[in-house]
């Protein structure tokens, strides 16, 4: 049960993910979750080094997208400036992820998700089949509803560290 919780990675930042890795083990898509792994929670701003790094995910040949459940105009301008088409639907749902597979045009073992959400990002990736990469958020700022959330998953967090199944 625990296991649907569990990430296939776990990382401090983005910058640690080895994108030739994921490329080794059959990853073609990426999807990105956007409030504190790519931006600050409810900033426009995109730190420089997630930028280039963003960049990188692209010319090395993955397609990218971004999924997010914050409001339509916020995830549009985030789209726009960072030119990366967003899929539709609300995480944890299928619905969501199937957006973001049909967008990327890949299958649900080609693609990998990466968010600091275990309820939202990690939850709805696993159970839709895709790899799923946590990363710590970005800043502490965030909906009231996800620093409640944060409670319970520092608890899911530490159960699965105590079972040795979070993997760097
Ligand atoms: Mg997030």
């Amino acid at each position: 049960m625990i296991s649907r919780f569990c990430p296939n990675l776990y990382f401090e930042s983005l910058y640690q993910i080895d994108l030739s890795h994921l490329k080794s083990i059959g990853i073609r898509g990426i999807v990105f979750d956007i409030d504190n792994t790519v931006t600050m929670w409810g900033s426009d701003k995109v730190p420089q080094d997630t930028l280039k790094w963003l960049e990188d995910t692209k010319t090395q040949g993955f397609r990218v997208c971004l999924l997010s459940n914050n409001r339509k105009a916020r995830v549009d301008s985030i789209s726009c400036m960072l030119d990366i088409p967003s899929a539709k639907g609300f995480k944890p749902f299928g619905s969501a992820f199937r957006s973001a597979l049909s967008l990327l045009g890949t299958s649900p073992k080609e693609t990998a998700i990466i968010g600091d959400q275990i309820f939202t990002d990690i939850l709805g990736g696993n159970r839709a089949g895709l790899y799923t990469i946590l990363v710590q958020p970005l800043s502490t700022t965030e909906f009231f509803t996800t620093r409640l959330f944060r409670k319970l998953e520092r608890i899911v967090l530490h159960k699965l560290a105590c079972r040795g199944m979070l993997k760097p």
